[in-house]
């Protein structure tokens, strides 16, 4: 079977738009961005989305939505405002299977999502 995508964009085999790196996780450009800034935060070990998540992932978790801040206050959208957003399983619309969170800013956002 074909490895997950954003398993071989954390192995840096496929190209993608790093904006950040650490120990735990990658941050890069989303390849259909919805708003100025999008950006996915993922982490570099395979984990399938939050409803996968356990208590072992709790501070993966918390390290995560910190890159997500740090993310948005570079990006210069931290101030107007930014949203977070994780999809699990297919009604919600994930269409990769690994953990991602969406960093979006940059313009007004819209409440209910679609
Ligand atoms: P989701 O629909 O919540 O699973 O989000 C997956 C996101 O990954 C979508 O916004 C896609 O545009 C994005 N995406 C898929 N493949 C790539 C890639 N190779 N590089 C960057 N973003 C990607």
């Amino acid at each position: 079977m074909a490895e997950c995508i954003f398993c071989r964009i954390a192995k840096r085999e496929v190209e993608a738009g790093v904006i950040y790196e650490d120990d735990l996780c990658l941050a890069f450009n989303d390849l259909h961005p919805q708003a100025p800034l999008h950006a996915l935060v993922i982490p570099k070990r395979h984990v399938v989305n939050l409803l996968e998540a356990g208590e072992t992932e709790a501070e993966l978790l918390g390290h995560m939505l910190l890159v997500c801040n740090k993310v948005a206050k570079e990006a210069g959208v931290a101030e107007r405002g930014f949203r977070v957003i994780t999809n699990s399983n297919a009604e919600s619309g994930q269409s990769v299977d690994h953990l991602h969170f969406h960093v979006l800013g940059g313009r007004r956002m819209r409440w209910p999502p679609g």
